[in-house]
């Protein structure tokens, strides 16, 4: 992890006093496949501090959210959580619930510019979510359908 600009404290990030706890939670929200519940989030920090409570884990979420250390995105019934909180656009799928990144060379694409010229807002940014089903429950559809044509 690169060290944080501006003369920082150490062990500080975003101006957060980075404790076991927020390390653990953290470590949880970059684990394996990004985009967890909270719920998930907690389970896994649990296997490290067992006496963890899920009002903590809220609590040192938002608390990292603010920092700008983790984005919540808001997607379905449950918020999800991004360890990568640097700008990236989302592909959701409507079928499982599946989050993942993906890169459409924002670069080359200036929609910020677009924005700012229709609507006189100073644009700092902006999210793409692009939803639909995943490969996976495509073939379940698929299968569905297949079946539902044999009877
Ligand atoms: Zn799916
Ligand atoms: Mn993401």
């Amino acid at each position: 992890m690169p060290e944080a600009a501006g003369g920082r404290k150490e062990g500080a990030l975003g101006g957060l006093r980075l404790t076991p706890q927020r390390k653990a939670i953290l470590a949880a929200v970059r684990e394996g496949g990004r985009h967890p519940e909270a719920g998930e989030i907690y389970e896994r920090v649990r296997r490290q501090l067992p006496h963890i409570s899920l009002g903590t884990v809220y609590r040192n979420l938002a608390q990292l959210s603010e920092a700008g250390l983790v984005v919540e995105l808001n997607i379905g019934r449950a918020s999800r959580w991004d360890g990568q909180p640097a700008p990236h656009d989302h592909l959701i799928c409507r079928r499982c619930g599946h989050i993942e990144d993906i890169d459409i060379g924002r670069e080359g694409c200036d929609l910020d510019a677009i924005a700012r010229r229709v609507s006189g807002f100073i644009i700092e940014g902006h999210r793409l979510q692009f939803e639909g089903l995943c490969p996976a429950c495509q073939r379940r559809e698929l299968d569905q359908s297949a079946h539902a044509t044999d009877v």
